[in-house]
């Protein structure tokens, strides 16, 4: 792929009227500044933009629920549309393709910290032998604090349960030669991997098939907190033989603050009558689910870990977003794009910015999605005021403890202007003349 580009706002505004996918930003609305200025809003990593087609959907559903009250989980008033009771099953087929499954290993329901309990309910069963679960030593905080109480639920301890890879000393990535490692070293006693698909702080990718094929060598159970990777990067989970994976769609999934978040179980775990599951009313079949019977029938699909009824007013927004995937064209179009802008911002980074910006997140572009992680090291400058210069400049990015900010172009709806004048800004708060 070219990897020289031309250094002015004509170059940016070309690559704007040559890409494909420009038209996407259209299907958003763009944040303002307390001004009422468009803002440069490169932090999708945290909370992607409103759909705006959301609005018309979620007044659909406020009408319905008006006109038609409780009919509304049974009927429909409006088209296209769905009762509520199956409304949750409209979005496998298109939250599927994003994560590479089948629709039946893909659900959406409750938040991601929440799916993690129940997917290690259901997949760390310790015993005398096999009690270990492997993470990343700055594993983000819930996955952390999930793991810990899950080891401690099962009456074990975290000191002795709990293994971490690191990157090394004085490194800021992790080694894939160091966690195949540690699972070599712990496998008489792992039983269960649980890492990122992206990390949080760094924005690397983690070898997720190398890392699944090691594990399951290792009697392992392997699972993936897609937080950062779904609608950033193509996944392939089935393929994979990944056993189960969380997420939430607040993200790069565009589906509003708190969104309901997905899950996927691996076919090869639908079904079995073995399995152990925190069930409730809305996992057994829904043919019987009204005859108020205590038989448990789960559902043949993921759907079984269901909890409650469907979140329906939330749901709303990943209905929208999820259109906008297909207009797209999918991930890999998204993903195309998305290349074609690391390599613009590596390339104005390091045509400009080269003795004031280091770029932790990995240069390889298979080891990265589309955040760049950004540590400040120009003289006499500090991390964080930068940040807030940034912010009163109209950028939208975030800063993240201890010192880095974060910044994503989002193919779905950034521009290349937007990358050529956030790397303006920054040049101007670095390097004042
Ligand atoms: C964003 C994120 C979460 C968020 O968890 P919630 O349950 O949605 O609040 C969890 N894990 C990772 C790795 C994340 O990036």
């Amino acid at each position: 792929m070219n990897k020289n580009f031309d250094n002015s706002v004509e170059g940016a505004q070309q690559l704007d009227q040559d890409d494909p996918l420009a038209f996407l930003r259209n299907e958003f609305e763009m944040t303002v500044t307390p001004n009422g200025d468009e803002e440069i809003y490169l932090v999708g990593n945290s909370l992607g933009l409103l759909p705006l087609a959301a609005r018309d959907y979620m007044n659909a559903e406020i009408n319905k629920w008006g006109r038609l009250g409780v009919r509304g989980h049974a009927e429909t008033d409006h088209q296209p549309d769905h009762p509520w009771s199956t409304y949750h099953e409209i979005m496998n087929e298109q939250m599927a393709s994003l994560v590479g499954a089948k629709p039946e290993e893909v659900v959406v329901m409750n938040g991601l910290t929440v799916n993690l309990h129940l997917m290690m309910v259901s997949f760390y069963r310790p015993n005398k032998q096999k009690y270990k679960i492997l993470i990343e030593g700055h594993a983000f905080p819930t996955d952390h604090f999930a793991v810990e109480s899950q080891i401690r639920h099962h009456g074990l301890s975290p000191a002795e349960a709990l293994i971490t890879v690191e990157p090394r000393p004085g490194e800021e990535l992790i080694r894939a030669e160091d966690i195949a490692e540690q699972i070599e070293k712990h496998k008489e006693e792992l039983a269960l991997i649980l890492l990122p698909g992206i990390q949080y702080y760094t924005g690397q990718v983690f070898p997720m098939s190398d890392i699944v094929e090691l594990g399951h060598q290792a009697g392992a159970i392997v699972g993936l907190d897609l937080a950062h990777a779904i609608g950033n990067i193509p996944l392939n989970l089935h393929e994979w033989s990944a056993d189960f994976a969380v997420w939430c769609n607040y993200k790069y999934m565009n589906s509003g603050p708190g969104a309901i978040a997905g899950c996927f179980v691996h076919e090869r775990h639908l079904n079995r009558p073995d399995i152990n599951r925190f069930e409730g009313w809305w996992g057994t079949n829904a043919e019987t689910r009204f005859e108020m019977e205590t038989v448990f029938d789960p559902i043949p699909t993921v759907d079984a870990w269901q909890l409650s009824n469907s979140s329906i007013l939330s749901m709303v927004p990943i209905r929208a977003s999820l259109n906008i995937f297909d207009l797209a064209g999918g991930i890999l179009p998204l993903r195309e794009k998305s290349e074609k802008q690391i390599n613009y911002l590596d390339f104005l980074l390091a045509e400009n910015l080269s003795e004031e910006i280091e770029v932790i997140t990995p240069k390889a572009l298979p080891e990265r999605g589309c955040q760049f992680s950004l540590r400040i090291t120009a003289q006499g400058k500090d991390g964080r005021e930068v940040f807030h210069e940034l912010e009163e400049s109209g950028v939208s990015c975030d800063w993240r403890y201890p010192d880095v900010i974060r910044v994503a172009p989002v193919p779905l709806y950034n521009s290349f202007t937007d990358i050529f004048r956030f790397v303006e800004i920054l040049k101007r708060i670095l390097r004042p003349e």
